[in-house]
């Protein structure tokens, strides 16, 4: 038996990056990769963009519903962000860690400071920066081509990334996303060794009791 076939403790994998850093392309990358891997759907005020699918991109809800979730402490976290309101509700992530399953995030710097409070022996955070300003720029220029953004538009973008990206310090891994590919297999090593933690292996204790006993 190796040891990643003993029995472990789900983790909580969180990415973040200001937008234009390639977090969806790598979350998804990692999604396809990992089958034992659940991505937690967040719940967000904001209106549901072209092409987005309810339920499966977000929960697309309204302000009272969401407070009432809040209220009824439903969300593992929450915050606003830029206007509107996202939270993770916490049922999913739950059971899908009592099943054994990892869950990857994609939330924010403060949705991953709240999940640290509650979660911290659990969490692995990743921050994703973009290999350059010019190149973030390009990527959100290349992104705005079909809603038609504004140069203001853009300029607002770069800055709300600047605003994202100075929380990078509180991440335990940040990786330059100067290639995909290579930033995806980053992104699974990191994963792939979290996974072989100790204190995750559950099963180890009673594997290394059956060694002595002679099994
Ligand atoms: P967007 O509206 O472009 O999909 O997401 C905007 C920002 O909200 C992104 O930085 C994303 O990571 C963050 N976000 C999405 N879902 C959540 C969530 O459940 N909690 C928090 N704290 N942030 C979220």
């Amino acid at each position: 038996m190796d040891s990643t076939k003993l029995k472990r403790r789900g983790l909580m994998y969180v990415l973040s990056s200001p937008s234009g850093a390639g977090k969806t392309t790598i979350t998804r990358a990692l999604l396809k990769q990992n089958n034992d891997l659940t991505i937690s759907i967040s719940a967000t005020t904001r209106s549901r963009r072209a092409g987005e699918v309810q339920a499966q991109d977000y929960y697309f809800v309204d302000i009272p519903e969401f407070n009432k979730m809040v209220d009824d402490g439903n969300m593992l976290e929450h915050a606003k962000v830029f206007g509107n309101y996202y939270g993770t509700p916490r049922q999913a992530v739950e059971e899908a860690l009592a099943n054994g399953r990892d869950v990857i995030f994609d939330i924010d710097w403060q949705g991953t400071q709240q999940l640290a409070e509650v979660a911290r022996d659990d969490l692995v955070t990743l921050f994703i920066l973009p290999p350059s300003s010019r190149e973030l720029e390009n990527r959100l220029r290349n992104r705005s081509k079909d809603t038609l953004e504004t140069d203001t538009q853009i300029r607002d973008r770069m800055s709300k990334a600047n605003d994202e990206m100075s929380h990078y310090s509180e991440y335990d891994y940040v990786l330059i996303n100067e290639d995909i590919d290579k930033t995806i297999e980053q992104a699974q090593m990191i994963l792939d060794a979290e996974r072989l933690k100790r204190r995750r292996l559950v099963g180890l204790s009673d594997f290394v009791r059956g060694i002595k006993d002679g099994l």
